[in-house]
């Protein structure tokens, strides 16, 4: 199915297998915060590498799996059946760093973190500056062979298991004042601090902090690219991660599909299995179909995006598959609920868990409606012929 080849389905079944060795680890997490014992967490951190799985995005060069788009999109969508973020572990660095990487940024942060040793987080969002990050109000101001950097940053993913973060912020100096520029700091630099650590809807180990950073200095070495660059690179990681988050919808709902179907068979309501009431037959027809409309989609992307998509067209095409799949995957997970009835509302149970998790997809990366600006536009400026 889905013209995959020999390569891609042992690469598919060897993800597949590590994805349920963590599943069993979910429960454990539900209830402890989202944290495994440590011995665990660095167990099955150690198998994601010793099985190829980490780094799939990054070329041979700098020490990753040097994967096509497609062959990434098979790994991720096998990390997206595990709840709780325990499939994190499946790396997938900076893709657009490599190429601007100067040598102190390549050996200090971007190999130890394809290897594993690191880890980064994003500080790009803040109050005022979310959907469009145009609007940021961070600073970076050029001192001599520092780089001054000042803001409050929310949202920032990971920031307690990270060791450095990549720093948006508006140049206030130079010949680039007004425009963005990328910056990379050590977490334990002077000036940054957690101002708060609010709890967020799903249960896992990765917080999502408001951090401040106060004159935080950096070397010029610490610039990422040149100034001016910084939103290119937004730019980039969108389209990556906006197809992560579709390909991650995609698991998580086959998972969803697989426990609601494996349910509704053994369960028995009235003297007839759930399977064989009509109006439970018709969520799991439902929640079928579109699974594979979204993997259909998601396939021919990651697809078209390797064999070399403009990249205005693969910046639509992204949009459209982190919509429908998202919006797909949220709608799979409240059937599940359904189907399991009141088991669906414990914690103990999957479709609970994904019905929490997910509901996020539809609002980072990017909001569902900011997605629909973004084809509507691209609709607008080149005509639906070259869209789809
Ligand atoms: C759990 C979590 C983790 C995150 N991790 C990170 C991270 O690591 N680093 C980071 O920098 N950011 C992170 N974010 C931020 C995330 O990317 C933003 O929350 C997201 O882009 C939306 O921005 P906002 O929250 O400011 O919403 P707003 O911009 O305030 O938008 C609110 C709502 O308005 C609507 N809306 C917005 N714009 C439009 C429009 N043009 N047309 C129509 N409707 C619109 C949408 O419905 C949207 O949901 C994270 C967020 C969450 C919730």
């Amino acid at each position: 199915m889905y013209g995959l080849t020999p390569e891609d389905l042992e690469l598919q079944g060897r993800a597949r297998a590590f994805a349920d060795e963590l599943i069993p680890h979910e429960e454990y997490a539900e209830a402890h915060a989202g944290e495994l014992p440590a011995d665990v967490a660095h167990r099955l951190e150690a198998r994601a590498v010793e099985l190829g799985l980490t780094a799939t995005n990054m070329p041979t060069e700098v020490g990753g799996r040097g994967l096509s788009l497609f062959q990434q999109v098979l790994v991720q969508e096998q990390g997206g059946r595990v709840t709780n973020a325990l499939a994190w572990c499946l790396t997938t660095p900076p893709a657009w760093w490599p190429e601007v990487a100067n040598d102190h940024q390549r050996d200090t942060f971007l190999i130890p973190t394809v290897e594993g040793r690191r880890e980064e987080c994003y500080a790009i969002t803040e109050e005022y500056a979310g959907s469009d990050v145009s609007d940021l109000q961070a600073t970076a101001a050029r001192d001599g062979d520092d780089y001054v950097l000042n803001g409050v940053k929310w949202h920032v993913t990971s920031f307690n298991k990270a060791d450095y973060v990549l720093f948006q912020a508006v140049l206030t100096t130079g010949e680039h004042a007004g425009e963005q520029a990328l910056f990379v700091a050590d977490k334990d630099a002077p000036g940054i601090s957690v101002v708060r650590d609010p709890a967020y809807t799903h249960t896992i180990a990765h917080h999502h902090p408001v951090v401040a950073f106060e004159d935080v200095r950096v070397p010029t070495t610490q610039l990422i690219g040149s100034e001016g660059d910084g939103m290119s690179f937004v730019y980039e990681w969108f389209r990556f991660e906006r197809l992560m988050v579709a390909t991650r919808c995609l698991g998580a709902a086959e998972r969803l599909v697989d426990e609601m179907t494996a349910f509704a068979a053994q369960r028995d309501v009235g003297g007839d299995r759930l399977a064989d009431k009509q109006l439970v037959q018709g969520m799991l027809a439902d929640s079928l179909t579109e699974l594979f409309a979204a993997r259909t989609l998601v396939y021919e992307v990651a697809r078209a995006l390797d064999r070399g998509l403009d990249l205005k067209v693969a910046h639509a095409q992204c949009s459209m598959a982190k919509l429908f799949s998202s919006e797909m995957a949220g709608r799979v997970a409240d059937r599940a609920v359904q189907v399991f009835g009141g088991r669906g509302y414990m914690r103990e149970n999957v479709a609970e868990r994904f019905f929490r998790e997910l509901r996020v997809e539809r609002i980072w990366e990017g909001a569902s409606e900011v997605q629909r600006v973004i084809i509507a536009d691209q609709l607008g400026k080149r005509g639906r012929a070259r869209l789809v």
